[in-house]
């Protein structure tokens, strides 16, 4: 096992994520089997009970884990499925171990962040990374993201761990990427001074950058890249610009081409092999058409909903079509505008803030013809829209907003939950899909497995009703909705699941790919 750290300088949001994935995609496409560790320093022991206003989307993963978003570049850039040991925190770490000293396996000792806290760290890592692949091989690389910046005190007992592992390893096993920010003076001058700075915290830690990776806003020139080299102790070839890009797919081949690939395999002592083009190809496809999308949510941050951004993205890249997306505040858009969008999209979400506006989209769209694409809350405000205004339930409402007819119910199951984090219906679930219908359609088969957070369901005791009207449930698991879709729309259709999660830039999801043809056919923008 090769194992790739990947640390941060000078300031979080640099798109360390984005260029650990790179780095995997660029072995990829050498040939190699790659895997991917997220570390993140926070107590919390996993992201599910995080307000992603401010962390960010919550990742599913197919055993129901929920992470960080950057497993989702994982897994979207390498194309695998990871699961929770792939996304180790501080709360997991000191979790296990309080645990371990409970039950008395460290009797006598005095249990401390050097060795107890690290000896831990050491082995989560290695555990993720041996995990074998659905096939029952392992990886060849793993890449290790440590979370935050170098300098930071929650991620303190992580380099040391790292620190410690290198000692640990045979020499060829073993490259610290650093990725540090360029940033450009008023007179437009790239300054080397933070980077500096950043190595220096570095190797207060005792470790030593292999490689660094220059974030900036333009290539980063052969005179910055010397000064760097000679700074920071590192031939210039280990210093790779990555200036940001229209498009983070196209990273991988930016960082190609400053020659990383030539660093890594001498570092990792990797046999040069030939890469496959086709992820470039993909990536720099042609667009023919364009379609603008309305994306209905209570959330100003589109970080929120990166995974349904990159699925719109993958489907459209399948279908030539830039989809573009037009956020509209959900307490606050006019209904008039509603009508400049080829589709609307109404996202997952939590709570009742925003519920109407979404409501009243979605009644636009049944209405209007407009292609629909619900997700999760999606899905079941599109269930209480058609329960309101085509069953003649006024009230109709879920459970979660309060008083009304509760079309949408809380799962039985979920009546006995007191604890929040990691306790809804999480993860991979399979669904049966009904013949003849939308859904059949897309998915192109009788079963499907998707992945699923929610609490809340189609209440069974409207079902018969909703139908007799007109409503489709196209896919179901044992007696729970998981699709709907409304017969004689050009596209209505929602998933209690989110589709997103699985969807890839070389495996587009079906719903997606579904609806944005959808609005390229209804097009109405120029
Ligand atoms: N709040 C809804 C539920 O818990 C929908 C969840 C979601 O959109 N992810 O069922």
């Amino acid at each position: 096992m090769k194992y790739i750290f990947v640390t941060g300088g000078v300031m979080s949001g640099l798109g360390k994520g984005i260029t650990a994935a790179s780095v995997g995609r660029i072995l990829k496409n050498r040939g190699y089997r790659v895997t991917a560790v997220k570390i993140d320093p926070y107590l919390n022991i996993d992201a599910g009970t995080m307000n992603p206003a401010q962390h960010g989307e919550v990742f599913v993963l197919k055993d129901g884990s929920e992470v960080d978003l950057d497993l989702g570049n994982y897994e979207r850039f390498l194309d695998i499925e990871l699961t929770a040991s792939h996304n180790i925190t501080t709360g997991k770490v000191y979790r296990t171990v309080i645990d371990k000293e409970r039950r008395g396996d460290f009797l006598g000792e005095t249990v401390q962040i050097i060795p107890h806290i690290t000896d831990q760290i050491k082995a989560c890592i290695q555990q993720a990374a041996e995990e074998e692949f659905p096939d029952g091989l392992k990886a060849d690389v793993c890449l290790v993201e440590v979370g935050g910046t170098v300098g930071d005190i929650e991620s303190m007992p992580f380099l040391e761990a790292v620190r410690q592992m290198r000692g640990g390893l045979p020499e060829h096993d073993y490259v610290l990427i650093h990725v540090t920010l360029v940033p450009e003076d008023a007179m437009g001058d790239l300054k080397t001074k933070p980077t500096q700075h950043s190595v220096k915290a570095l190797r207060e830690l005792g470790l030593h950058a292999d490689i660094i990776v220059c974030r900036s806003e333009r290539v980063v020139g052969a005179n910055t890249k010397r000064k760097i080299s000679a700074f920071c102790d590192l031939p210039i070839s280990a210093v790779i610009s990555a200036a940001t890009a229209a498009d983070t797919y196209e990273v991988p081949m930016e960082m190609e081409k400053e020659g990383i690939a030539d660093v890594l395999s001498s570092i990792l002592g990797l046999e040069k092999k030939e890469t496959d083009p086709s992820w470039y190809r993909l990536v720099t496809k042609e667009y023919t058409n364009r379609v603008t999308v309305a994306i209905v949510s209570k959330y100003g941050i589109e970080d929120v909903y990166i995974s349904i951004k990159e699925a719109l993205k993958h489907a459209g890249r399948a279908l030539s079509t830039e989809v573009k997306i037009a956020w509209l505040d959900a307490e606050r858009y006019e209904r008039c505008q509603l009508k400049d969008y080829d589709g609307i999209l109404i996202p997952g979400g939590f709570g009742k803030r925003g519920i109407e506006g979404k409501i009243e989209a979605i009644k636009f769209a049944r209405e209007n013809n407009v292609p629909f694409l619900g997700l999760c809350l999606g899905f079941q405000l599109a269930t209480v829209e058609f329960a309101r205004n085509r069953c003649g339930i006024a009230d109709a409402t879920s459970e979660e907003f309060g008083e009304g007819s509760h079309v949408i119910a809380l799962l039985p199951e979920q009546e006995s939950v007191t604890e929040l984090g990691g306790t809804m219906r999480l993860g991979d679930y399979t669904s049966d899909i009904r013949d003849g219908t939308l859904a059949m359609k897309l998915f192109g088969q009788n079963q499907i497995v998707e992945r699923h957070r929610h609490r809340y369901e189609v209440n069974p005791r409207y079902i018969e009703k909703l139908e007799k009207e007109g409503l489709v449930f196209s896919a179901t698991n044992k007696n729970r909705m998981e699709c709907l879709e409304l017969p004689g729309h050009p596209f209505f259709f929602a998933t209690q699941f989110h589709p997103e999660f699985k969807s890839r830039p070389t495996r587009p999801s079906p719903p997606y790919l579904g609806f944005v043809e959808a609005c390229r056919a209804n097009k109405r923008t120029t």
